[in-house]
């Protein structure tokens, strides 16, 4: 008799505890939260771009206790973050949140984090661009996929071609991202109004497409996306599996309303 049951899938590893090493903003609108724990070790390098899985202790919540919770449960607020940066030897890695106010959990978090202050950690996931095989790339983001976008570009190959899209709400808002010279970055201002940005949908269709098999990685708020998925996917039919493009967070929900309207 068989007494595996094959069907069942293997156990999610038990969220991690991470210690704050540093936290400081990188721009007026980015904070930049270095985590660290002998366990990270065991992660295999080049995760930067995959996302992972933040668990945040309410305010106050001692170590012990949010340790306990960790193990035991009820299962902490979590949100989805990229991997900007990942030191394997430091046993430390980088996770870059907009600071978008106190009423997103995670984003009040970052802002208050001091080294010493903790979280959990489950992941990370795949990155999400794995291979490099286009003649040509798309990639645009707003500030939450940043860290996506910027993982990317600095793992694609230096002769890759293509064209790179940030919508920042300030100037100052600008990152320095080494990219390959064939890769134009546009970086285009538009201050926070709270509704979807029509900017970078009317920037891509006013692009001169070229001949030859085209990769993206889009990331960023829902209805933004939507509207590029449907000229991507449908208009220009790009194949699904070059395409990465995904809503990353939608105006007026929390992430786990929007995961629900997602699914
Ligand atoms: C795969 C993946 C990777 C991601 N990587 C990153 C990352 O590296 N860095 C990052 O900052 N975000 C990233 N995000 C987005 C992040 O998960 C959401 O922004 C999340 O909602 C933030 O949680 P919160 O607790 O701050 O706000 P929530 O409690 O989820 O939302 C509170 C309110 O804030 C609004 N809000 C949420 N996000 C933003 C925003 N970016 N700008 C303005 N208003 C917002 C919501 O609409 C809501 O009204 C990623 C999402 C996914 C799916």
């Amino acid at each position: 008799m068989n007494i595996l049951n094959e069907s069942r899938k293997p156990a999610r590893p038990a969220p991690r505890l991470l210690l704050v090493k540093s936290a400081g903003r990188i721009t007026p609108n980015m904070i930049r939260v270095t985590l660290h724990s002998a366990d990270l070790g065991d992660i295999v390098e080049g995760c930067e771009g995959a996302n992972c899985k933040l668990m945040l202790p309410e305010q106050d919540q001692p170590l012990e206790d949010f340790s306990r919770q960790l193990t035991d449960g009820p299962r902490p607020t979590t949100r989805t973050y990229t991997v900007r940066h990942f030191r394997k030897e430091a046993c430390e890695m980088d996770i870059d949140f907009v600071a978008h106010g106190d009423y997103g959990p995670a984003s009040a978090w970052a802002a208050r984090a001091r080294p010493g202050d903790f979280c959990g950690f489950a992941g990370p996931g795949r990155v999400k661009v794995p291979s490099f095989y286009a003649d040509w790339y798309l990639l645009a983001a707003d500030m939450s996929a940043i860290p996506v976008v910027a993982a990317t570009l600095e793992a694609m190959p230096q002769d890759a071609r293509g064209v790179a899209i940030f919508e920042i709400p300030t100037a100052a808002d600008r990152q320095t991202i080494v990219a390959p010279t064939g890769v134009r970055q546009h970086w285009i201002v538009t201050p926070e109004t709270g509704q979807p940005s029509p900017l970078q949908e009317r920037l891509i269709r006013e692009i001169d497409w070229p001949d030859g098999r085209v990769q993206t990685c889009i990331a960023g708020e829902s209805s933004v996306i939507n509207g590029l998925r449907q000229y991507l996917q449908v208009e220009r039919g790009l194949p699904r599996d070059d395409t990465y493009i995904s809503g990353y967070w939608k105006i007026g929900l929390v992430e786990d309303e929007h995961q629900n309207m997602k699914r």
